[in-house]
């Protein structure tokens, strides 16, 4: 009978539309926080579509306040049981300090002394000489990676049940792999095939 599809697509549309006043969670029970990178598309990297996951994007992809109050609220109210960290390859994160970007803004006359970060919440401010570790600039993408995980799994305000896990987008090759997972190092050279090289 017609009417039967017709009803299915309805009660769809509703589901959809009403997915958080029914408690519907995302398709895969997932949140993911990535960096901002636009050579990353976290669909393509993961396989997902419209609808399947919450995803927090922000400059590399890092832990931070507002990562923390997105993921307790998914987690918490949402119905979400997975978190997937993905950060990447050649990470503009990783091209200058935090000292250095301070002192670019300070040069630039912003005063960075009890900065307030929250316009909406002024009482939030740094302490004195914050500002720099705030930026959350870093050196290495595997060890950044593993970091993000361990804060995560650590955050008071995300279940202890929620699984956890994070990879690397190789910009270069444009697939994802784990952290201190990399194939390339191990295949140009004799010495590194022989697993002397690593
Ligand atoms: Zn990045």
């Amino acid at each position: 009978m017609l009417h039967q599809k017709v009803d299915q697509d309805l009660s769809d549309r509703k589901n959809w539309a009403l997915r958080r006043q029914l408690g519907i969670p995302n398709n895969k029970r997932l949140w993911v926080l990535a960096c901002m990178d636009e050579r990353l598309s976290v669909e393509k990297a993961l396989g997902i579509g419209v609808g399947d996951a919450h995803i927090f994007r922000n400059a590399g992809g890092v832990v931070t306040d507002d990562a923390i109050r997105s993921a307790m609220l998914t987690t918490q109210f949402f119905g979400t049981k997975e978190i997937i960290v993905i950060n990447h390859t050649e990470c503009g994160m990783m091209t200058a300090s935090g000292d250095f970007i301070s002192h670019f803004l300070e040069k630039k006359g912003i005063n960075l002394d009890q900065t307030s970060i929250d316009p909406a919440l002024p009482e939030l401010k740094l302490s004195s000489g914050v500002f720099s570790k705030w930026i959350k600039t870093f050196v290495d993408v595997d060890e950044t990676c593993v970091k993000q995980v361990e804060l995560l799994r650590n955050s008071p305000l995300i279940p202890d049940d929620v699984v956890i896990h994070g990879y690397i987008w190789e910009v270069e090759t444009m697939r994802l792999r784990s952290p201190y997972e990399r194939l390339s190092e191990k295949v140009n050279t004799a010495e590194a095939m022989s697993g002397k090289g690593l």
